[in-house]
């Protein structure tokens, strides 16, 4: 249900957003109040040095974790003020995320890691399997589906975690330095892909320390 919401509203509206980490007594601040409005169709690149927040934000804005103060409407929905069960739906179903260490399942091939949100959220085996593959072909790597990731190089794995990011066509995909851990030659075919991705309408918001990528 997204009752209220215009198609003028940002996609991600962050207002004085705060959170810090605790360890028994102490308490480490890792963001001190932070305002963002990313509008629907934007590729919003954010720069930050290592250590100053950028994964934490975007684990806030992906309803992985809950900011301590502060509003934070993502897609139209009011995150804090959400349960855990609503948060996990809010996650499937809304936001893809492509991680900074990829975060794919070691055991499974690429397809059916790309394929399981799709499951998840209720597609049959066989239309998540043709969505999968469809993705996999359209980021050039259709001929790796039935390979693991420790059988892939570093750019296709990055290539197999933004088709699983995509393939529940999520209002945000959210991406955590996607080219951090890959060559450079990788690293420009994933930015290409993300630009191409947004061009066809995608709304993005990516965190790097580097700012040439940004
Ligand atoms: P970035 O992604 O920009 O490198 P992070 O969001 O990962 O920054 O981290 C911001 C700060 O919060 C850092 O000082 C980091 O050490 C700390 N931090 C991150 N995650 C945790 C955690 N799970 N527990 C405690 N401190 C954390
Ligand atoms: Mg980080």
């Amino acid at each position: 249900m997204r009752l209220g919401v215009s198609s003028t509203d940002p996609v991600v509206d962050a207002r004085g957003v705060i959170k810090a980490y605790r360890d028994g007594e102490i308490r480490y601040p890792a963001l001190r109040g932070i305002d963002l409005q990313v509008q629907a169709g934007e590729f919003v690149a954010l720069m930050g040095p290592s250590g100053s927040g950028k994964t934490t934000l975007l684990q806030l804005i992906g309803g992985l974790d809950r900011p301590d103060a502060g509003q934070l409407r993502v897609a139209g929905y009011d995150l804090p003020r959400m349960d855990e069960t609503a948060l996990a739906l809010f996650r499937r179903r809304h936001v893809g995320i492509i991680f900074q260490y990829f975060n794919l399942l070691q055991h499974l091939d690429a397809i059916t890691n790309v394929m399981l949100p799709a499951l998840l959220a209720g597609a049959g085996p066989g239309e998540a399997r043709a969505r999968a593959l469809a993705l996999l072909e359209r980021l050039g790597v259709g001929h790796l589906a039935g390979k693991r990731p420790p059988q892939l190089s570093g750019g296709e794995r990055q290539r197999v975690a933004i088709a699983r990011a995509l393939i529940n066509e999520p209002q945000l995909l959210l991406a955590d330095e996607p080219t951090g851990s890959v060559d450079p030659v990788a690293a420009g075919r994933i930015l290409d892909l993300l630009a191409e991705t947004n061009a066809a309408g995608q709304t993005i918001l990516l965190v790097t320390h580097d700012p040439a990528i940004a």
